[in-house]
């Protein structure tokens, strides 16, 4: 009886808003989730348990560098409660993007210490063993370069904690300006058509919304990250339910 309200609330305080952990996602979402477009899918309870252990994770992760647990990683400040977090803010048209960055820490490479922002993440084994062949994902460097940013600094360091094998995987990475350009474009367009929205101009399922990132493959069937997205009902209008609840997947009705 306590304990799910807590956690409904904290899902509902990342609801509707410009952050900056969307740097470089699906540009029609952050339009929906920028304007008063209702919610069609709230997140279940497997997404808000997800949810609430990538919380945990972050902060069992962060306590262990704050205390000096991490060979090379040295913590300059790494707040362990949330409400000792830093708010960080960008405006672009008239929208301010908030966003708090897990830390800044001092990273011990090549035999030379660079002063880094601290990004953690948590994934499942399959996405670590992508980030390890791949690299960091764009969208975190991204994300972290706008905090280096803000704050002065020239890295990121960015921790991806495998939540299969309990393990971790860091790269230290220089800011990327191009990243960040690209970011603020996507809130630019983004934010552009929000207000076209709210304004009565554009349909939510106007043509001219900025581009869905994700299409179906030939039978239909939406991409993961779609089955996970809270206005793909109203993206994709009518989209039908194929997955579990549990484990979400739609299908476009356009391809029944
Ligand atoms: S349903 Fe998919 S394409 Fe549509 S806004 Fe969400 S993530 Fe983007």
């Amino acid at each position: 009886m306590l304990i799910a309200p807590i956690i409904t609330s904290r899902i509902e305080e990342s609801g509707p808003g410009v952050r900056m952990s969307q740097a470089l996602s699906c540009p029609r979402q952050i339009a929906y989730s920028a304007s008063a477009f209702p919610i069609t899918n709230r997140p279940n309870a497997r997404r808000m348990r997800t949810l609430a252990h990538g919380t945990a994770i972050h902060g069992f992760l962060r306590a262990e560098i704050a205390a000096g647990l991490w060979q090379g990683v040295e913590p300059v400040d790494v707040p362990t409660r949330d409400e000792d977090e830093v708010e960080l803010t960008y405006e672009t048209q008239g929208t301010i993007i908030t966003g708090h960055p897990d830390g800044v820490v001092d990273v011990t490479q090549g035999g030379e210490i660079h002063r880094a922002v601290l990004e953690v993440k948590s994934t499942n084994g399959f996405g670590f063993r992508m980030r390890k062949a791949e690299g960091p994902s764009p969208e975190h460097v991204a994300q972290g370069s706008m905090y280096a940013r803000q704050l002065g600094l020239e890295w990121v360091f960015v921790v991806y904690y495998n939540k299969d094998q309990d393990n971790v995987m860091c790269f230290l990475e220089a800011l990327d300006t191009d990243l960040v350009l690209r970011a603020m474009n996507g809130w630019r367009d983004a934010l552009d058509a929000a207000q076209q929205m709210e304004g009565g101009k554009l349909e939510w399922d106007d043509d001219r919304l900025p581009d869905r990132a994700y299409q179906p493959d030939n039978k239909g069937t939406l991409p993961w990250q779609c089955g996970y997205c809270r206005y793909v009902s109203g993206c994709w209008e009518g989209a039908e339910l194929i997955g579990s609840e549990d484990k979400p997947k739609y299908r476009s009705v356009e391809h029944r």
